[in-house]
């Protein structure tokens, strides 16, 4: 019997243990091990960070989920990966420290067939002094809890802009070196719609200040889409959405400190800025989560698993090269690691051969420019590709028998502009494919008719559908695997 272990309980790896469970769980074990006793729908987040959902709407426990389908569940934090064993015993294993309230703090060690780092990201408030909720002055939608206490602090807002008072509203994100553009882009919105819904929207100023070049990158370089015939590129795009909604924006920032309501900045031109603020949402820069590997004298090998930024390695090229040499064959397939193959690493923790956005300094040196996207539905497809290849394995296969690059593999995104049965809206984009190859696609780097954008309230519908549709899904309720991912 193989044991199949898998760290961190998110969109990666609840999907990769759900379909383990579902093909190899009556003959072998399937283990997972993550941090928090609850699933959550981290999308939804934004919609719990206006009010529009409460914290029950996106969560769920995972363990008598994991009960009956069969899965042992510890409710714990991985700590080291030791892939070689130890002097005494050749089993490769994991050290774990629990999390649950009976056994809170105490160590393990769990041995494993195969192992699946789903660990997803650590979110780095500390890069900045004074960003985010614990030890700083912005708020995060980044989990449930942080989004219910953006949205308390958004209705404090309201409530003093009813009684006619003027407020700024900072929204974008914390660092120059951060991702998920997408997500404080949604916010933006369901801000903007919240304070109109509000009646207050005329005492509110907005403004979106990211480390894009410019607006529309969201991390994969900018895109270009077809719409009604003629194509666009995502800056226009984004920018039109802006001024229709009156919402301000700064690009090429990194910010650098959050004092109490004043963020501080700088500019690829080098050039220092103020923005002061009443409420202000900022994306942290992610990390891996800080795993340590060891051989089996105990050597620490962290480095050789692991990027410098924490996440891990797999069959991708990270041979460093010029950014004109980049290609879409640099990005990983099979997200096996290439030293030990029965260690896999997908969604948010596995580590990238290079940025997408042209990597760009400040004229003091400062990197500002943002990192690879990493999004929902890539980071399923990794999950049940890598699954379908670990079940080959446990059955006899010999190297992983499924791909799913980010290079040949699309993305849609959904981004809600306000959530309303009517008068609500979301953005669709679709994108094919999300790393963009310019072999196969030598104008744009993507195929134009599978990369598409529109805005309108069906997009909310489908987002609200979608809601639900995963909520179901990940609960394994009956017919979960016949729904798409
Ligand atoms: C506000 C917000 C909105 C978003 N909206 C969208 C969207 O609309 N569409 C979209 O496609 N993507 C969206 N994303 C991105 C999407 O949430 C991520 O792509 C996705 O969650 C990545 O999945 P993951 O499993 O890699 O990481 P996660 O979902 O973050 O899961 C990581 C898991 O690992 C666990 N863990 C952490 N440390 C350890 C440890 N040491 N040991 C064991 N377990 C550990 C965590 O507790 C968690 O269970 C959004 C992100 C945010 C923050």
């Amino acid at each position: 019997m193989a044991r199949v272990v898998i760290l961190g309980a998110g969109i990666a790896g609840h999907t990769a243990a759900r379909y383990l469970s579902k093909w190899i769980g009556k003959k072998h074990e399937v283990v997972v091990v993550s941090p928090n006793a609850k699933w959550n729908w981290i999308p939804s987040n934004i919609w719990v960070g206006v009010g529009d959902m409460t914290e029950e709407d996106v969560t769920f426990d995972l363990k008598p989920v994991y009960d009956k389908a069969g899965v042992t569940f510890h409710q714990a934090k991985a700590i080291s990966i030791h892939p070689e064993g130890s002097a005494d015993s050749e089993s490769p294993f994991v050290t774990v420290e629990f999390t649950d309230e009976a056994r809170a703090g105490q160590e393990d060690t769990l041995t494993y067939d195969y192992l699946i780092n789903a660990t997803g990201p650590k979110l780095n408030f500390n890069a900045t002094p004074g960003l985010g909720p614990d030890n700083g002055y912005t708020v995060s939608v980044c989990t449930a809890k942080h989004a219910l206490e953006a949205n308390e602090k958004l209705h404090e807002q309201i409530e003093a802009m009813k009684k006619g008072e003027e407020r700024t509203f900072v929204i974008g994100t914390g660092h120059g070196m951060c991702t998920c553009q997408g997500a404080a882009f949604e916010y933006t919105y369901n801000v903007d719609h919240t304070l109109r819904e509000a009646g207050v929207r005329d005492k509110a100023r907005i403004i979106w200040i990211s480390n894009e070049y410019e607006l529309g990158d969201f991390g994969m370089g900018g895109v270009h889409i077809k719409r009604g015939g003629y194509v666009t590129n995502a800056k226009t795009f984004s920018e039109s959405l802006m001024v229709e909604r009156d919402i301000e924006w700064i690009t090429r920032a990194h910010v650098n400190k959050i004092e109490p309501g004043k963020i501080h900045y700088e500019l690829l031109d080098g050039s220092m800025g103020e923005l002061p603020f009443d409420f202000s949402m900022l994306i942290p820069p992610f990390a891996g989560v800080g795993l340590k590997a060891f051989d089996k004298k105990s050597e620490d090998i962290t480095g050789t698993l692991f990027a410098p930024n924490g996440f891990l390695k797999v069959d991708g090229d990270y041979t460093p090269r010029p950014y004109e040499e980049w290609s879409a064959e640099d990005w990983p397939k099979t997200y096996q690691n290439p030293i030990y193959k029965n260690l896999f690493a997908i969604g948010i923790a596995f580590a990238p051969p290079h940025p997408i956005s042209k990597p760009m300094k400040s004229t003091n040196g400062t990197p500002i420019s943002p990192t690879p996207p990493r999004t929902g539905m890539p980071s399923a497809a990794m999950a049940v590709n890598v699954a379908k290849s670990i079940r080959d394995m446990v059955n006899g296969a010999e190297k992983p028998t499924h791909h799913a690059s980010m290079a040949e593999m699309g993305a849609a995104c959904m981004a809600s502009t306000g959530s309303h049965f009517f008068r609500g809206s979301a953005v669709s984009m679709t994108v094919y494919p999300v790393v963009p190859d310019f072999v196969k696609y030598p104008a744009y780097g993507r195929d134009l008719s599978l990369t598409t954008g529109e805005v309108g309230l069906a997009g909310h519908w489908m987002k609200y559908v979608l809601h639900y549709t995963f909520m179901y899904q990940s609960q394994m309720k009956p017919g979960w695997s016949y729904m798409p991912d």
